[in-house]
């Protein structure tokens, strides 16, 4: 990628992604690479997350995001081992988290991810996207030396095939997309956003996944308050379009009533709720 891909990407990133908690002084093209627990690893640059899981007998990655980032994702884990990267797993189709990977298949990782991606990831007309060569339906652990990484799919939420991601001995958690928190974000990243699959994810997760440890696809910064926190949020929204379509009123007088008062402080939260309101109205009205 030249200077002026790189200068239009990261602005397009910039004037979109998940500038969510970044420091004034936040470089988003600065790699970070921050050790969570023993072995397990955030990977951050231009706004995206990977997971990192070094043991002895290989490296797990998600989401390459990019050939660039790939690339310096990969220079990155040299630091710390000398292992290839074995595995690498798409937590979900869309071509913004899974192009760009050529650099681990070169090393031989394998390639994961939910059966519904497969149809999706092959239709990138540029084939920047690496298949897949292992899928699973519902359950999958992925293990590497003593490091265990379980894929869940709780059906759709954002997206048809998207997989928690969740170590069960490390107790971290990897949520892509579904959880973005103290964001209400743009309109045009919501087409894809199934509320109500996203709620269910949230009670699902909440109830059957033990973690400490939070990883948003996007965020810089994650727990488990501001993952519990968003959880509320999105369940005071279907509350209160769930009510207000019980009254009878239509979606743009829902859009132009519902407010969410305890939540006025998140970024974008003037701005986008009433698209949000618009979205989880269908979502509860339509099935996704
Ligand atoms: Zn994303």
């Amino acid at each position: 990628m030249n200077s002026l891909m790189k200068a239009v990407a990261l602005s397009l990133l910039v004037g979109s992604a998940a500038v969510v908690h970044a420091a004034p002084d936040f470089n988003p093209a600065k790699p970070s690479m921050t050790e969570l627990k023993a072995g397990v690893y955030q990977y951050s640059q231009f706004f995206y997350n990977s997971l990192v899981v070094v043991s002895d007998d290989g490296v797990i990655v998600t989401d390459p995001s990019g050939a660039m980032r790939a690339a310096e994702m990969r220079k990155q884990i040299r630091k710390i081992t000398d292992k290839p990267v074995t595995k690498v797993i798409y937590s979900h189709d869309h071509f913004d988290h899974t192009r760009g990977g050529q650099i681990f298949k070169k090393e031989g990782a394998e390639f994961i991810t939910q059966k519904g991606c497969l149809e999706l990831v092959s239709s990138d007309l540029k084939r920047k996207v690496v298949q897949p060569d292992i899928t699973y339906d519902d359950f999958m652990s992925v293990k590497v030396g003593d490091k265990q990484v379980d894929l869940h799919y709780y059906g759709s939420n954002d997206g048809k095939c998207m997989s928690v991601i969740h170590m069960p001995k490390d107790k971290v958690l990897f949520a892509v997309d579904w959880h973005l928190p103290r964001y209400v974000n743009e309109s045009y990243r919501l087409p894809e956003h199934d509320y109500v699959g996203i709620l269910n994810t949230f009670k699902r997760v909440q109830t059957d996944l033990e973690f400490d440890t939070v990883i948003s696809g996007h965020a810089p910064v994650s727990s488990p308050e501001l993952f519990e926190e968003d959880y509320r949020f999105v369940q005071a929204l279907f509350d209160a379009v769930w009510e207000g379509i019980q009254a009878g009123k239509t979606t743009e007088e829902l859009k132009a009533s519902i407010k969410l008062p305890q939540f006025n402080h998140w970024r974008g939260y003037e701005q986008n709720l009433p698209a949000h309101v618009e979205r989880m109205s269908y979502s509860i009205w339509h099935g996704n």
